[in-house]
């Protein structure tokens, strides 16, 4: 029943975030953007969670966790 497919697992520490855009910049996808000085996904789907942004962030405000589902969806696109 549960069908959720989390394709980004992105956060931002909104504490942490100085709005400094380097994560924008690092975004090979441009899907991040800054708002009132933080960083915000805009389109989470297109993430490729290549962690780009978390290493250029200078305060560590950002995580992104790689689930494995990237394997299971290939295998579920089989059709017959
Ligand atoms: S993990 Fe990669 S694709 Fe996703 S927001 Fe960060 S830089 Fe962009
Ligand atoms: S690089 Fe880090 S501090 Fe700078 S805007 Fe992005 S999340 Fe915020």
């Amino acid at each position: 029943m549960d069908n959720q497919e989390r394709l980004s697992s992105f956060t931002v520490n909104k504490e942490k975030c100085a709005g400094c855009a380097l994560c924008v910049a690092a975004c090979p996808m441009k899907i991040l953007k800054i708002i009132d000085n933080l960083c915000i996904m805009t389109d989470e789907n297109k993430c490729l969670e290549c962690g780009s942004c978390r290493d250029k962030c200078p305060e560590r405000a950002i995580t992104v966790t790689s689930s494995d589902i990237s394997s299971q969806t290939a295998a579920k696109n089989r059709c017959h």
